[in-house]
């Protein structure tokens, strides 16, 4: 992958795909963590007199303008942590985003609006997509990939554009690849990794990678359920995947015969709704109440996957151990965090809701050995797969 270094961009436009995908309340933004990660990159190239034009979505629109899910307000974060203006397009390719790329100046940074207004940004249709991306590379000279949570999508801004204009890495995406590539190759070990979040079906990929690659398998949160349940367990009203216990109970397997140690909750607090305020109370994982829904790992099941951690010498973890928006329900998440810190381990934290539980929990980001801003496309790439925007870069 060339870098941006191999770039000569001064007084050229220079359009960068960034990963601007942060959680919203209102106009408010919860967790800036992307748009700071985005940072260096937009400023290094300003700094060598380029017009910058970033590009990049923002949730879930599906190709209509849909005013809540407006760039707006990152544009005003973006100016903030990069120091500099950020002159904002209200449209995507049309006549706002035409002037704005053309009136900039060197050194001049301008933020599109949301790709996915367009429908051509996420079509399956190549000529669709093909006819929106090039639109978008109309805006600039030079295209440079950084938006590392979105590398896993075959979609216009990251997989089309990049063939049409000489191209380069950020260093965002440079680094991202460079920590996948140690969980990869020869990582040390032993080697550990936590899987939680809510549904086991948005991690089969990587579970039946991984099985084949770590010493330890940890699961905890909602997916966890699934896994009890394929042993036998009843799970009360905890979240549970029926359609996937056939293969849940394949992993169980599987891991039994390659030696993996599966490590699965002993106790979870179980409440008596899904509330923030709800009463709930430690239970065996072998005994919840039909009900009672689990929201969090108890205060046995921290102590043990802490230990299982404690000696690891390389840690991935991806997914919260509980519902940690609701504080009640965030010190399995916590406890979890907190023993990646304290194994000094090559610990690396992947997945938008953990990222955003570590800095929600106020957590010293620099605990760990890095905290990746995609979640999907890390796992993706543990999965082994071959990711677009990556490959669109390589050549
Ligand atoms: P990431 O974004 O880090 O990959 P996921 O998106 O897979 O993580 O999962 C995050 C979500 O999982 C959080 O919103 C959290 O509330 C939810 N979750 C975790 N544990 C539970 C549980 N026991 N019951 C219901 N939801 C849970
Ligand atoms: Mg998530």
């Amino acid at each position: 992958m060339r870098t941006i270094d191999s770039l000569d961009v001064q007084g050229r436009r220079v359009l960068v795909r960034a990963d601007l995908n942060v959680p919203l309340d209102g106009d408010t933004i919860t967790d800036d963590g992307r748009i700071r990660a985005s940072v260096p990159t937009i400023s290094e190239l300003a700094g060598r007199g380029a017009r910058v034009i970033v590009c990049a979505h923002l949730g879930r629109p599906k190709g209509k303008v849909a005013p809540e899910f407006s760039l707006a307000p990152v544009a005003a974060r973006l100016g903030e942590l990069l120091g500099r203006p950020v002159k904002f397009a209200t449209d995507v390719v049309g006549d706002s985003a035409r002037a704005t790329a053309e009136g900039l100046a060197d050194g001049e940074v301008a933020l599109l609006e949301n790709l996915r207004f367009e429908p051509g940004e996420e079509s399956k249709d190549d000529a669709v997509r093909g006819e929106f991306a090039g639109r978008l590379a109309g805006l600039a000279e030079l295209y440079v990939g950084d938006g590392f949570g979105a590398v896993h999508r075959k979609h216009a801004s990251v997989y089309d554009v990049p063939g049409l204009l000489p191209h380069a890495a950020g260093g965002l995406i440079v680094a991202e690849v460079e920590v996948l590539k140690k969980l990869t190759e020869q990582p040390a070990r032993p080697y550990a990794v936590v899987l939680g979040g809510a549904k086991v079906s948005d991690k089969l990929g990587v579970i039946a990678n991984l099985l084949g690659k770590v010493d330890r398998l940890i699961v905890g949160g909602g997916m966890a359920y699934t896994f009890l349940k394929a042993q036998g367990h009843e799970v009360g009203r905890s979240l549970l995947q029926e359609d996937q216990l056939d293969q849940v109970r394949g992993f169980i397997a599987e891991a039994d015969k390659r030696g993996v140690e599966l490590v699965l909750p002993v106790d979870v607090l179980a409440a008596t709704e899904f509330a923030e305020d709800a009463p709930h109370e430690a239970v065996a994982a072998t005994a919840i109440p039909a009900d009672r829904e689990g929201l969090d790992i108890g205060p046995k099941t921290r102590e043990l996957f802490a230990a299982k951690l404690a000696d690891a010498e390389t840690v991935f973890w991806n997914g919260p151990m509980g519902v940690f928006e609701f504080d009640a329900f965030s010190g399995g998440t916590r406890a979890v965090a907190q023993a990646l810190i304290d194994s000094g381990a090559f610990s690396v934290v992947g997945g938008g809701d953990s990222a955003a539980a570590v800095r929600k929990l106020g957590l010293p980001e620099d605990g760990f050995s890095h905290i990746s801003t995609g979640g999907g496309a890390s796992l993706e790439y543990l999965e082994g797969k071959t990711l677009p925007g990556l490959a669109a870069l390589e050549d």
